[in-house]
């Protein structure tokens, strides 16, 4: 779940952490009355994506009427893709610095990773590329977590004189709110030294955990919904696991595992799925509505049944999908290929009751639907 910059900062402050006074508005009448109580202000556009500044999102404005007319020039843009329904008018900060920082998810070291550079306000692809040595990484052993000494360790040899103390305590706040909150990304990109030696967050996005969210109950509420499709908010309903792809190779297997190697070997074999549906574990005996799920999607134009046996039994997965069949009676070709537990009754069914013969090996199932919906 995304977290834009007001909601991210709302998550800051509750966990302690000191950010601009600001507020959220949807009119140019909203930003003036909230200039009116927090004096001069910064006017941002609210939406899930960077780059605002460069955009135009981002105006400072000195007076009410200045903020109201910024508010009216932002309110009416599109940023990224994105138009702009809020903005944040938020106390004005006098920078004298500008630095970045953030806590992520690294594949590399399979851990956290804290970063920190003393070129804020710009892309940090970018400032990995032409100033790698403002750019400082340590990689942080969960079981030992990030302190101050690793703060310092951290900074060692970069010039911030005396705004080193802040920092540091600034980067132990954002590993424990990273920590708090399951995050995957939170970043501070600027984080400014003010003119009066604080250092406070100026942006912040965050990214938290979609499987943690059922411990995230307190924040989530602040978090932006990701946006569902038709169909996946059918699946939800019915809770199965779909996501709706752009391919046209229907998928329907049972385990998150074998639905993703389904997919990659689609994806090997020259096509493209068209949905992910895993009908694993509880979700087995859904053989009906899954099968109309996949088929609801207008790309599919052939169909992959891939069903390895465990404890969930292929010969009640094929009576689910040999029943929806005959209810549906779709006229795109369906390909079996089906292993493990309950493989000979289930084969047979198929074969008898569907006049369909399953393929002994999956890669030459998929092929063939791949094959097919070319
Ligand atoms: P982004 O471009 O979407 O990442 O938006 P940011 O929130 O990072 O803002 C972009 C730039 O606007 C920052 O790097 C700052 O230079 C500037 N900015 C943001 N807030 C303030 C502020 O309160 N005062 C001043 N002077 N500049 C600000
Ligand atoms: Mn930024």
């Amino acid at each position: 779940m995304n977290f834009e910059e007001q909601a991210g900062k709302s998550v800051l402050s509750r966990a302690g952490v000191s950010v601009p006074q600001g507020r959220l508005c949807a009119s140019a009448q909203e930003a003036e009355e909230a200039a009116r109580a927090i004096g001069p202000v910064v006017v941002k556009a609210q939406v899930p994506t960077g780059k605002r500044g460069k955009s135009g999102g981002v105006k400072l404005a000195a007076t009410p009427e200045e903020a109201a007319a910024a508010a009216q020039a932002i309110l009416g843009m599109e940023i990224g893709g994105f138009p702009v329904a809020r903005v944040l008018v938020e106390e004005q900060a006098a920078i004298a610095r500008e630095f970045y920082a953030a806590v992520l998810n690294d594949p590399a070291s399979r851990s956290p990773l804290v970063l920190f550079s003393t070129e804020g306000g710009m892309d940090i692809e970018e400032v990995a590329a032409t100033r790698p040595e403002s750019l400082r990484r340590m990689a942080v052993d969960i079981r030992k977590g990030f302190g101050p000494a690793d703060a310092r360790r951290l900074l060692l040899g970069l010039d911030l004189g005396e705004a080193a103390v802040p920092v540091a305590g600034m980067l132990v706040d954002l590993y424990r709110v990273y920590r708090l909150h399951d995050a995957e990304l939170l970043e501070i990109n600027p984080l400014a030294l003010l003119a009066d030696g604080r250092v406070v967050p100026l942006d912040c996005k965050l990214t938290v955990d979609d499987s943690a969210l059922y411990r995230q109950a307190d924040i989530a509420e602040l978090g932006a919904k990701e946006p569902l499709s038709a169909l996946e908010e059918r699946g939800r309903a019915l809770d199965l696991k779909y996501i709706e792809l752009e391919g046209n190779v229907g998928v329907l297997a049972n385990g998150a595992g074998l639905t993703m190697t389904t997919m990659d070997v689609v994806s090997h074999a020259g096509g493209r799925p068209s949905n992910f549906l895993e009908i694993g574990g509880e979700a087995y005996t859904k053989g009906t509505e899954a099968l109309d799920l996949v088929l609801s999607n207008p790309g599919v134009k052939s169909l992959v049944v891939n069903f390895c046996g465990a404890f969930a039994r292929t010969d009640v997965m094929a009576g689910g999908v040999i029943q929806a069949w005959k209810t549906l009676n779709p006229t795109i070709p369906v390909f079996f290929s089906i292993h493990g537990t309950g493989e000979d009754e289930a084969v047979r069914m198929v074969r008898e009751e569907l006049g369909i013969e399953p393929y002994d090996r999956m890669e030459d199932a998929i092929s063939a639907a791949v094959e097919a919906a070319r």
